[in-house]
């Protein structure tokens, strides 16, 4: 049988047009280094939007797969099984949470956090305690019921009625929060470092009134770390560099390092309202997903690891503040750890677009955060190497489009 070569066209032919890809095909990752169908080479500042954490193709990675691999791919969740007590054992060991819950995504851990928090609430107080607190620009995923808590309207308008009682206020405003919170809000969902917003940090008073704010009112306090999490700012959750610590965490993105999983973390008095059969997922602690999220999340965890992710952040900013000397676009560069985003000044607003475009054409891989926000969310084991050679590719796409 011969292969049949495959053609960047047929995304338009066969693809359902949610995306808007780029030209080039990857077809081959080594470390933070990808290859397109035609041999040219890029460095990749993206890391598949925060999820490939120990770049492509990691050892430590395809050796946790390939011996799972031959050992079990699945069984259900009439039976349990030992990657996923493995894991959930790991995980409650790295933070505050004493139980697990297992999805397939971020938007599924996040469902599993609103539906614990409304179960809660309803329970202990009855069922007018409903209305869950979220923020504008946050992003929680993709289902009806976490667009719809994310802080855009354009992404949840359009398909009908929406889940109810669900307020959106603007981020680090605590005047706002004291304003609306009421024995009625059951919880406040947040990223505690928001990603896809434009990389906006909280500052320390606000996400202190937001935990003090959720006690008074006893509503739940779910932190969205599907972005955050798995050492991506240098902690192994963001919570560990604040001063408060949620009641329900989700996790994804990083925590796979590039093989689908999600997981809801709570405590276990919050754990109890969720009973046979209140929830489920086929796929959730799958023992494939698992054994690669232990592997994963066990080479995260090591000091070296999370010591190295403050270094690689000082190099960034080091490096885009040396290119911004040069040619002036960036107001300023705002995050933590390996969640960076440049801030394009007064003269480039709306064209972190073009940034990534000209970058790509360069050999380099980068994101958006929104129009004006050019966002790096690289591997957490990024080469020293590959960093300065990516941020020469930024440097020669931003002149580029300078003269
Ligand atoms: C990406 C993201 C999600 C959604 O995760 P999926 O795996 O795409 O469902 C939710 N919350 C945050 C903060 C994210 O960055």
């Amino acid at each position: 049988m011969t292969v049949e070569q495959v053609e960047r066209d047929w995304f338009e032919n066969v693809m359902v047009p949610c995306y808007s890809p780029m030209e080039m095909i990857p077809v081959r990752g080594v470390g933070s280094t990808v290859w397109d169908q035609a041999g040219n080479e890029y460095i990749d500042f993206a890391g598949g939007i925060a999820v490939s954490c120990l770049g492509h193709c990691h050892p430590v990675m395809v050796n946790a797969l390939t011996e799972q691999a031959n050992q079990l791919w699945h069984l259900s969740n009439v039976m349990t099984n030992e990657p996923a007590l493995r894991l959930a054992k790991r995980l409650t060991q790295l933070s505050f949470a004493d139980k697990v819950f297992f999805a397939n995504s971020g938007a599924e851990a996040n469902e599993a956090a609103l539906k614990l928090a409304r179960r809660v609430a309803a329970e202990r107080f009855g069922a007018q305690k409903s209305e869950i607190i979220a923020f504008d620009q946050g992003f929680h995923g993709r289902t009806f019921f976490t667009v719809t808590v994310g802080g855009q309207a354009a992404y949840s308008d359009g398909f009908g009625p929406k889940p109810g009682d669900i307020t959106h206020l603007p981020y680090n405003d605590i005047e706002a929060l004291r304003a609306q919170i009421s024995p009625r809000t059951c919880a406040v969902m947040i990223e505690p470092l928001q990603g896809e917003g434009g990389v906006v940090p909280p500052t320390e008073a606000f996400i202190q009134a937001v935990r003090d704010l959720c006690d008074e009112f006893d509503a739940l306090l779910i932190f969205d770390e599907v972005q955050t999490g798995n050492g991506r700012t240098g902690a192994f959750y963001a919570y560990q560099n604040l001063p408060v610590v949620p009641d329900i965490l989700t996790t994804a993105k990083s925590l796979g390092g590039g093989f689908p999983i999600g997981a809801m973390l709570t405590t276990d008095p919050l754990a109890q309202f969720m009973k046979v059969g209140t929830h489920g997922s086929t796929y959730g602690g799958n023992p494939l997903a698992c054994a690669v999220a232990l592997a994963v999340v066990n080479e995260i965890a090591k000091p070296d690891t999370l010591a190295g992710v403050k270094q690689r952040e000082a190099q960034f900013r080091e490096g885009l503040l040396a290119i911004n000397q040069r040619y002036p676009i960036f107001s300023e560069i705002r995050g933590q750890g390996l969640l960076l985003g440049a801030v394009l000044n007064d003269a480039w607003q709306g064209r972190a677009r073009d940034i990534l475009v000209a970058a790509g054409n360069e050999g380099l891989l980068v994101l958006v955060a929104g129009a004006n926000v050019v966002r790096f969310t690289p591997s957490l084991v990024i080469s020293e190497q590959e960093i300065v050679q990516g941020l020469a590719c930024l440097e020669r796409a931003i002149a580029s489009l300078y003269r």
